[in-house]
Protein backbone atom coordinates (compact mmCIF):
# COMPACT_ATOMS: atom_id res chain seq x y z
CA UNK A 1 0.00 0.00 0.00
CA UNK A 2 1.06 3.66 -0.89
CA UNK A 3 1.03 5.62 1.81
CA UNK A 4 0.75 9.15 1.66
CA UNK A 5 4.41 9.91 3.23
CA UNK A 6 6.18 7.25 0.76
CA UNK A 7 3.92 8.28 -2.43
CA UNK A 8 6.17 11.75 -1.96
CA UNK A 9 8.86 10.42 -1.51
CA UNK A 10 8.56 8.52 -5.09
CA UNK A 11 7.36 11.87 -6.20
CA UNK A 12 10.74 13.46 -4.62
CA UNK A 13 12.88 10.12 -6.50
CA UNK A 14 10.76 10.78 -9.53
CA UNK A 15 11.71 14.69 -9.89
CA UNK A 16 15.09 14.11 -9.18
CA UNK A 17 15.35 11.18 -11.73
CA UNK A 18 14.28 14.05 -14.31
CA UNK A 19 16.41 16.28 -13.57
CA UNK A 20 19.76 13.71 -13.14
CA UNK A 21 18.48 12.80 -16.94
CA UNK A 22 18.05 15.83 -18.08
CA UNK A 23 14.71 15.10 -19.79
CA UNK A 24 13.49 18.42 -18.76
CA UNK A 25 15.77 21.41 -17.17
CA UNK A 26 12.37 22.91 -15.92
CA UNK A 27 11.19 21.98 -12.46
CA UNK A 28 7.93 23.51 -12.93
CA UNK A 29 7.03 22.23 -16.16
CA UNK A 30 8.24 18.25 -14.18
CA UNK A 31 6.26 18.82 -11.40
CA UNK A 32 2.99 19.57 -13.57
CA UNK A 33 3.91 16.58 -16.31
CA UNK A 34 4.28 13.99 -13.22
CA UNK A 35 1.01 15.62 -11.61
CA UNK A 36 -0.80 13.49 -13.77
CA UNK A 37 0.43 9.90 -12.36
CA UNK A 38 -0.08 10.15 -8.72
CA UNK A 39 -3.30 11.67 -9.76
CA UNK A 40 -4.06 8.78 -11.63
CA UNK A 41 -2.48 6.53 -9.01
CA UNK A 42 -4.49 8.09 -6.17
CA UNK A 43 -7.43 7.53 -8.11
CA UNK A 44 -6.74 3.85 -8.50
CA UNK A 45 -5.64 3.23 -4.56
CA UNK A 46 -8.49 5.32 -2.97
CA UNK A 47 -11.15 3.74 -4.84
CA UNK A 48 -13.68 1.36 -3.02
CA UNK A 49 -14.72 -0.49 -5.45
CA UNK A 50 -11.94 -3.81 -5.38
CA UNK A 51 -10.50 -4.38 -8.86
CA UNK A 52 -8.43 -7.39 -8.93
CA UNK A 53 -5.09 -7.64 -10.76
CA UNK A 54 -3.97 -5.02 -13.02
CA UNK A 55 -3.94 -1.93 -10.13
CA UNK A 56 -1.66 -4.18 -8.14
CA UNK A 57 0.37 -4.68 -10.93
CA UNK A 58 0.77 -0.74 -11.54
CA UNK A 59 1.82 -0.04 -8.27
CA UNK A 60 4.15 -3.14 -7.52
CA UNK A 61 5.79 -1.95 -10.78
CA UNK A 62 5.92 1.84 -9.54
CA UNK A 63 7.33 1.21 -6.46
CA UNK A 64 10.23 -1.74 -8.06
CA UNK A 65 11.35 1.56 -10.50
CA UNK A 66 11.52 3.67 -7.19
CA UNK A 67 13.45 1.01 -5.25
CA UNK A 68 16.03 0.50 -8.15
CA UNK A 69 15.88 4.41 -8.66
CA UNK A 70 16.65 4.73 -4.60
CA UNK A 71 19.30 2.39 -4.88
CA UNK A 72 21.32 3.55 -7.77
CA UNK A 73 20.95 6.90 -6.37
CA UNK A 74 20.79 7.09 -2.91
CA UNK A 75 23.56 9.72 -2.71
CA UNK A 76 21.75 12.35 -4.32
CA UNK A 77 19.30 14.37 -2.80
CA UNK A 78 18.44 18.10 -3.80
CA UNK A 79 17.88 19.89 -0.64
CA UNK A 80 16.57 22.96 -3.28
CA UNK A 81 14.49 20.74 -4.77
CA UNK A 82 13.14 19.10 -1.57
CA UNK A 83 12.33 22.09 0.36
CA UNK A 84 10.48 23.65 -3.21
CA UNK A 85 8.27 20.16 -2.99
CA UNK A 86 7.59 20.24 0.58
CA UNK A 87 5.40 23.69 -0.18
CA UNK A 88 3.75 21.85 -3.31
CA UNK A 89 0.00 20.35 -2.45
CA UNK A 90 -1.50 17.63 -5.18
CA UNK A 91 -5.60 18.21 -5.49
CA UNK A 92 -5.73 14.63 -5.95
CA UNK A 93 -8.14 13.10 -3.37
CA UNK A 94 -10.94 15.89 -4.21
CA UNK A 95 -11.25 15.01 -8.20
CA UNK A 96 -11.12 10.77 -7.56
CA UNK A 97 -14.88 10.73 -7.53
CA UNK A 98 -15.46 13.08 -10.10
CA UNK A 99 -12.72 11.95 -12.66
CA UNK A 100 -12.80 7.92 -11.20
CA UNK A 101 -12.04 6.09 -14.39
CA UNK A 102 -14.59 2.78 -14.13
CA UNK A 103 -14.87 0.48 -11.54
CA UNK A 104 -15.76 -2.38 -12.93
CA UNK A 105 -19.31 -2.06 -11.01
CA UNK A 106 -19.99 0.91 -12.88
CA UNK A 107 -18.96 -0.55 -16.02
CA UNK A 108 -22.41 -1.67 -18.27
CA UNK A 109 -21.33 -1.63 -21.73
CA UNK A 110 -18.57 -3.54 -23.70
CA UNK A 111 -17.18 0.06 -25.01
CA UNK A 112 -16.70 1.26 -21.51
CA UNK A 113 -14.81 -1.89 -20.62
CA UNK A 114 -12.52 -1.39 -23.65
CA UNK A 115 -11.99 1.36 -22.27
CA UNK A 116 -11.46 0.55 -19.15
CA UNK A 117 -8.38 -1.83 -20.70
CA UNK A 118 -7.01 1.29 -22.40
CA UNK A 119 -6.32 2.80 -19.18
CA UNK A 120 -5.04 0.57 -17.62
CA UNK A 121 -2.76 -0.39 -20.19
CA UNK A 122 -2.01 2.53 -20.90
CA UNK A 123 -0.89 3.06 -17.22
CA UNK A 124 1.11 -0.07 -17.04
CA UNK A 125 2.61 0.68 -20.80
CA UNK A 126 3.90 3.73 -19.48
CA UNK A 127 5.42 3.08 -16.35
CA UNK A 128 7.23 -0.08 -17.88
CA UNK A 129 8.83 2.79 -20.04
CA UNK A 130 9.67 4.73 -16.83
CA UNK A 131 11.44 2.00 -15.63
CA UNK A 132 13.45 0.79 -18.58
CA UNK A 133 14.91 4.38 -18.99
CA UNK A 134 15.65 4.26 -15.55
CA UNK A 135 17.91 1.15 -15.83
CA UNK A 136 18.98 1.79 -18.83
CA UNK A 137 20.23 5.28 -18.61
CA UNK A 138 22.50 6.47 -21.33
CA UNK A 139 21.80 3.21 -23.58
CA UNK A 140 18.07 2.35 -24.51
CA UNK A 141 19.65 -0.84 -26.53
CA UNK A 142 19.56 -1.83 -30.18
CA UNK A 143 16.69 0.00 -32.68
CA UNK A 144 14.14 -3.14 -32.10
CA UNK A 145 14.78 -3.12 -28.39
CA UNK A 146 14.07 0.76 -28.09
CA UNK A 147 10.97 0.13 -30.38
CA UNK A 148 9.58 -2.27 -28.03
CA UNK A 149 10.92 -0.67 -24.64
CA UNK A 150 10.12 2.61 -25.04
CA UNK A 151 7.62 2.97 -27.99
CA UNK A 152 5.35 -0.46 -27.13
CA UNK A 153 5.78 -1.21 -31.04
CA UNK A 154 7.54 -3.62 -33.74
CA UNK A 155 8.02 -3.09 -37.37
CA UNK A 156 7.41 -6.03 -39.38
CA UNK A 157 9.27 -7.16 -42.43
CA UNK A 158 6.32 -6.28 -45.22
CA UNK A 159 6.76 -2.69 -44.38
CA UNK A 160 9.88 -2.76 -45.42
CA UNK A 161 9.89 -4.56 -48.71
CA UNK A 162 7.65 -2.01 -50.12
CA UNK A 163 10.84 0.41 -50.79
CA UNK A 164 11.68 -1.22 -53.81
CA UNK A 165 8.28 -0.76 -55.65
CA UNK A 166 8.07 2.77 -54.33
CA UNK A 167 11.87 3.77 -56.22
CA UNK A 168 10.25 1.73 -59.23
CA UNK A 169 7.26 4.39 -59.40
CA UNK A 170 9.34 7.21 -58.86
CA UNK A 171 11.97 6.63 -61.61
CA UNK A 172 8.86 5.74 -63.90
CA UNK A 173 7.72 9.27 -63.27
CA UNK A 174 11.37 10.78 -63.66
CA UNK A 175 12.82 8.80 -66.18
CA UNK A 176 16.31 9.98 -65.03
CA UNK A 177 18.60 10.61 -68.49
CA UNK A 178 21.62 8.04 -68.74
CA UNK A 179 24.23 10.77 -67.15
CA UNK A 180 21.66 11.59 -64.63
CA UNK A 181 21.38 10.08 -61.08
CA UNK A 182 17.89 9.85 -59.72
CA UNK A 183 18.69 12.58 -57.24
CA UNK A 184 19.54 14.85 -60.15
CA UNK A 185 16.06 13.99 -61.96
CA UNK A 186 14.31 14.67 -58.54
CA UNK A 187 15.54 18.26 -58.06
CA UNK A 188 15.23 19.01 -61.19
CA UNK A 189 11.50 18.11 -61.62
CA UNK A 190 10.98 20.22 -58.07
CA UNK A 191 12.67 23.08 -58.77
CA UNK A 192 9.80 25.10 -59.67
CA UNK A 193 8.06 23.99 -57.15
CA UNK A 194 10.45 25.48 -54.43
CA UNK A 195 9.04 28.45 -52.75
CA UNK A 196 11.02 31.14 -53.12
CA UNK A 197 12.11 32.74 -49.79
CA UNK A 198 10.48 35.69 -49.96
CA UNK A 199 6.98 34.25 -50.27
CA UNK A 200 7.55 31.56 -47.85
CA UNK A 201 5.32 32.72 -45.00
CA UNK A 202 2.13 33.51 -47.61
CA UNK A 203 2.18 29.90 -48.58
CA UNK A 204 2.46 28.90 -45.00
CA UNK A 205 -0.72 31.19 -43.77
CA UNK A 206 -2.66 29.97 -47.23
CA UNK A 207 -1.82 26.57 -45.94
CA UNK A 208 -2.30 26.73 -42.19
CA UNK A 209 -5.82 28.93 -43.48
CA UNK A 210 -6.96 25.14 -45.27
CA UNK A 211 -5.84 23.26 -42.14
CA UNK A 212 -7.92 25.48 -39.88
CA UNK A 213 -11.30 24.90 -41.55
CA UNK A 214 -11.01 21.39 -41.28
CA UNK A 215 -10.13 21.25 -37.51
CA UNK A 216 -12.40 23.75 -36.64
CA UNK A 217 -15.07 21.61 -36.27
CA UNK A 218 -13.81 19.12 -33.92
CA UNK A 219 -11.93 21.46 -31.57
CA UNK A 220 -12.58 23.16 -28.40
CA UNK A 221 -13.34 26.82 -29.25
CA UNK A 222 -10.33 28.28 -26.88
CA UNK A 223 -8.09 26.97 -29.11
CA UNK A 224 -5.74 29.24 -30.40
CA UNK A 225 -2.11 28.74 -32.62
CA UNK A 226 0.70 31.23 -33.11
CA UNK A 227 3.07 31.11 -35.71
CA UNK A 228 6.16 32.18 -35.71
CA UNK A 229 8.93 32.32 -38.52
CA UNK A 230 12.42 32.68 -38.54
CA UNK A 231 16.04 31.56 -40.54
CA UNK A 232 18.58 29.43 -39.09
CA UNK A 233 20.89 27.58 -41.87
CA UNK A 234 22.13 25.32 -38.97
CA UNK A 235 18.72 23.79 -37.91
CA UNK A 236 17.84 21.09 -40.33
CA UNK A 237 14.31 21.45 -38.56
CA UNK A 238 12.06 22.46 -41.16
CA UNK A 239 9.48 23.47 -38.49
CA UNK A 240 8.42 22.63 -34.39
CA UNK A 241 5.30 22.85 -32.66
CA UNK A 242 4.87 23.75 -28.90
CA UNK A 243 1.98 23.49 -26.30
CA UNK A 244 2.03 26.68 -24.44
CA UNK A 245 -0.97 25.32 -22.44
CA UNK A 246 -4.68 26.38 -22.20
CA UNK A 247 -5.38 25.77 -25.75
CA UNK A 248 -2.97 27.62 -26.91
CA UNK A 249 0.45 26.64 -29.39
CA UNK A 250 3.10 28.20 -30.97
CA UNK A 251 4.37 26.83 -34.73
CA UNK A 252 7.71 27.65 -35.51
CA UNK A 253 8.97 27.25 -39.26
CA UNK A 254 12.35 27.37 -40.46
CA UNK A 255 12.25 30.04 -43.17
CA UNK A 256 15.81 28.35 -44.23
CA UNK A 257 15.02 25.59 -45.46
CA UNK A 258 13.87 25.15 -48.61
CA UNK A 259 11.06 23.48 -49.32
CA UNK A 260 8.47 23.08 -52.06
CA UNK A 261 4.65 24.44 -51.80
CA UNK A 262 3.18 20.76 -51.89
CA UNK A 263 5.44 20.05 -49.16
CA UNK A 264 4.38 23.23 -46.69
CA UNK A 265 0.87 21.69 -47.30
CA UNK A 266 2.06 18.58 -45.77
CA UNK A 267 4.38 20.29 -42.89
CA UNK A 268 1.02 22.94 -42.36
CA UNK A 269 -1.36 19.40 -41.89
CA UNK A 270 1.69 17.88 -39.70
CA UNK A 271 2.61 21.07 -37.30
CA UNK A 272 -1.30 21.96 -37.41
CA UNK A 273 -2.51 18.23 -36.06
CA UNK A 274 -0.04 18.68 -33.22
CA UNK A 275 -1.72 21.47 -31.73
CA UNK A 276 -5.21 19.83 -31.87
CA UNK A 277 -3.89 17.34 -30.66
CA UNK A 278 -2.42 18.88 -27.84
CA UNK A 279 -6.08 20.35 -27.54
CA UNK A 280 -7.81 17.12 -27.50
CA UNK A 281 -5.33 15.47 -25.21
CA UNK A 282 -6.10 18.99 -22.79
CA UNK A 283 -10.07 17.95 -23.22
CA UNK A 284 -9.73 14.17 -22.07
CA UNK A 285 -7.77 15.23 -19.32
CA UNK A 286 -9.70 16.12 -17.60
CA UNK A 287 -11.57 12.83 -17.15
CA UNK A 288 -7.94 10.69 -18.42
CA UNK A 289 -5.49 12.99 -16.46
CA UNK A 290 -2.86 10.26 -17.45
CA UNK A 291 -2.84 11.79 -20.58
CA UNK A 292 -0.73 14.58 -20.08
CA UNK A 293 2.01 12.86 -18.84
CA UNK A 294 4.25 12.86 -21.67
CA UNK A 295 7.75 11.36 -21.44
CA UNK A 296 8.75 12.79 -24.92
CA UNK A 297 10.28 9.56 -25.64
CA UNK A 298 7.84 7.57 -24.98
CA UNK A 299 4.39 5.21 -26.73
CA UNK A 300 2.70 8.89 -26.66
CA UNK A 301 5.19 10.52 -28.86
CA UNK A 302 5.15 7.83 -31.51
CA UNK A 303 1.34 8.46 -31.65
CA UNK A 304 2.11 12.41 -31.75
CA UNK A 305 4.11 12.21 -34.60
CA UNK A 306 2.29 9.02 -36.41
CA UNK A 307 -0.96 11.03 -36.53
CA UNK A 308 0.68 14.17 -37.93
CA UNK A 309 2.17 12.09 -40.63
CA UNK A 310 -0.85 11.20 -41.56
CA UNK A 311 -3.23 14.14 -41.47
CA UNK A 312 -2.44 15.64 -44.89
CA UNK A 313 -3.71 12.78 -46.59
CA UNK A 314 -7.06 13.30 -44.14
CA UNK A 315 -7.68 16.82 -44.69
CA UNK A 316 -6.76 17.32 -48.20
CA UNK A 317 -8.03 14.51 -50.45
CA UNK A 318 -6.59 14.55 -53.75
CA UNK A 319 -8.81 16.70 -55.80
CA UNK A 320 -8.88 18.88 -53.18
CA UNK A 321 -4.95 19.41 -52.97
CA UNK A 322 -4.13 19.96 -56.59
CA UNK A 323 -7.13 22.81 -56.45
CA UNK A 324 -5.38 24.19 -53.91
CA UNK A 325 -2.12 24.12 -55.70
CA UNK A 326 -3.57 25.48 -58.86
CA UNK A 327 -5.82 28.02 -57.78
CA UNK A 328 -3.99 29.46 -53.93
CA UNK A 329 -0.39 28.35 -54.25
CA UNK A 330 0.72 28.57 -58.17
CA UNK A 331 -0.06 32.14 -57.74
CA UNK A 332 1.68 33.17 -55.08
CA UNK A 333 5.15 31.55 -55.96
CA UNK A 334 4.09 32.92 -59.80
CA UNK A 335 3.75 29.99 -61.42
CA UNK A 336 1.44 30.28 -64.58
CA UNK A 337 0.78 27.71 -67.10
CA UNK A 338 1.37 24.37 -65.28
CA UNK A 339 -1.05 21.69 -67.36
CA UNK A 340 -3.34 19.56 -65.35
CA UNK A 341 -0.95 16.30 -65.68
CA UNK A 342 2.21 18.12 -64.56
CA UNK A 343 0.03 18.50 -61.29
CA UNK A 344 -1.45 15.19 -61.06
CA UNK A 345 2.44 13.94 -61.32
CA UNK A 346 3.65 16.33 -58.78
CA UNK A 347 0.83 15.06 -56.53
CA UNK A 348 1.86 11.09 -57.20
CA UNK A 349 5.77 12.02 -56.54
CA UNK A 350 4.85 13.68 -53.20
CA UNK A 351 3.11 10.37 -52.27
CA UNK A 352 5.46 8.24 -53.17
CA UNK A 353 8.54 10.06 -52.18
CA UNK A 354 6.49 10.31 -48.66
CA UNK A 355 6.12 6.43 -48.48
CA UNK A 356 9.99 6.26 -49.01
CA UNK A 357 9.80 6.48 -44.92
CA UNK A 358 10.95 2.40 -44.27
CA UNK A 359 13.94 2.90 -46.11
CA UNK A 360 15.11 5.83 -44.06
CA UNK A 361 14.26 3.74 -41.24
CA UNK A 362 16.36 1.13 -42.15
CA UNK A 363 19.05 4.21 -42.62
CA UNK A 364 18.37 4.78 -38.95
CA UNK A 365 17.91 1.31 -37.71
CA UNK A 366 21.65 0.26 -39.09
CA UNK A 367 23.33 3.87 -37.67
CA UNK A 368 22.14 2.79 -34.43
CA UNK A 369 23.09 -0.23 -34.36
CA UNK A 370 26.14 0.29 -35.73
CA UNK A 371 26.08 -1.29 -39.16
CA UNK A 372 26.88 1.64 -41.01
CA UNK A 373 28.56 5.15 -39.91
CA UNK A 374 27.09 8.54 -40.50
CA UNK A 375 29.08 9.06 -44.27
CA UNK A 376 27.58 5.92 -45.46
CA UNK A 377 24.07 6.48 -43.98
CA UNK A 378 23.98 10.63 -45.44
CA UNK A 379 25.36 8.95 -48.98
CA UNK A 380 22.40 6.43 -49.21
CA UNK A 381 19.87 8.76 -47.69
CA UNK A 382 20.82 11.27 -50.81
CA UNK A 383 21.70 8.74 -53.58
CA UNK A 384 18.91 5.95 -53.22
CA UNK A 385 16.39 7.70 -51.29
CA UNK A 386 16.25 11.38 -52.36
CA UNK A 387 17.60 12.94 -48.91
CA UNK A 388 20.34 14.75 -49.22
CA UNK A 389 21.80 15.43 -45.48
CA UNK A 390 20.69 19.19 -45.28
CA UNK A 391 17.11 18.40 -45.57
CA UNK A 392 15.13 16.15 -42.67
CA UNK A 393 15.44 13.52 -41.45
CA UNK A 394 19.54 12.71 -41.91
CA UNK A 395 22.03 10.82 -40.06
CA UNK A 396 22.27 13.86 -37.34
CA UNK A 397 18.70 13.11 -36.20
CA UNK A 398 19.42 9.55 -36.32
CA UNK A 399 21.85 9.54 -34.00
CA UNK A 400 20.36 12.25 -31.49
CA UNK A 401 16.83 10.49 -31.51
CA UNK A 402 17.30 6.60 -32.18
CA UNK A 403 14.08 4.88 -33.39
CA UNK A 404 12.05 7.43 -32.34
CA UNK A 405 12.82 8.69 -35.25
CA UNK A 406 10.77 5.60 -36.77
CA UNK A 407 7.75 7.31 -35.62
CA UNK A 408 7.03 9.27 -38.38
CA UNK A 409 7.08 6.97 -40.98
CA UNK A 410 5.75 3.72 -39.06
CA UNK A 411 3.47 5.71 -36.44
CA UNK A 412 1.92 6.60 -39.98
CA UNK A 413 1.53 3.23 -41.28
CA UNK A 414 0.20 1.88 -38.07
CA UNK A 415 -2.18 4.85 -37.72
CA UNK A 416 -3.29 4.32 -41.64
CA UNK A 417 -3.33 0.29 -41.15
CA UNK A 418 -6.25 0.54 -38.27
CA UNK A 419 -8.01 3.68 -40.57
CA UNK A 420 -8.20 1.36 -43.66
CA UNK A 421 -10.62 -0.43 -41.14
CA UNK A 422 -13.34 2.10 -41.82
CA UNK A 423 -15.25 3.76 -45.21
CA UNK A 424 -13.19 6.43 -46.62
CA UNK A 425 -16.33 8.71 -45.36
CA UNK A 426 -15.32 8.19 -42.02
CA UNK A 427 -11.66 7.88 -41.48
CA UNK A 428 -11.13 11.72 -40.64
CA UNK A 429 -13.51 11.23 -37.48
CA UNK A 430 -12.12 7.87 -36.82
CA UNK A 431 -8.69 9.54 -36.78
CA UNK A 432 -9.81 12.37 -34.52
CA UNK A 433 -11.37 9.59 -32.04
CA UNK A 434 -7.94 8.23 -31.77
CA UNK A 435 -6.18 11.59 -30.79
CA UNK A 436 -8.31 11.13 -28.06
CA UNK A 437 -8.08 8.88 -25.85
CA UNK A 438 -5.15 6.37 -24.30
CA UNK A 439 -4.39 4.40 -27.52
CA UNK A 440 -1.38 2.43 -27.42
CA UNK A 441 0.69 1.66 -30.52
CA UNK A 442 0.28 -1.45 -29.71
CA UNK A 443 -3.52 -1.03 -29.54
CA UNK A 444 -3.40 -0.21 -33.28
CA UNK A 445 -1.43 -2.68 -34.62
CA UNK A 446 -4.16 -5.32 -33.08
ZN1 LIG B 1 6.02 16.48 -35.38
Amino acid sequence: MLNGIFRYNIFKSLVSYYRNVKIRADLKQIIDELKPIFESIAILEDNKHEIKGNINNIKDQFTDIMKDYLKHNSDKDPNELYNYLAKQTFPYKEKIYDVFLYTEANVSSNDEKDYFNYRFNWLNTILSVLKYRVNNQNNYGSFDEQLINLYDTKIDNAYFSQVGKTLDQIKKILKPGHDQSLYEAYTEFMKKFIIPHDKYEDVFEECIKFTNEVYKKYSNPKQNLLIEYYDDEKDSAEAYAMYLKDYKSKIRCNKARSISIIKAQQLTCHEATHHYHFCFLEDSSSKYPELKLSLQYDPLSFILEGSAEVAVSLIFNDNERKKHLKEVLFPIIGLKDIDDSEIDLLVELDKLTTNLWPAYIHCCKNIVDKNINEEECDRIMKEDYLKPKESWPNSNFFMDHGAYSASYGWGKELILRYLNNFPEERRLDEFINTLQKPILPSDLAK
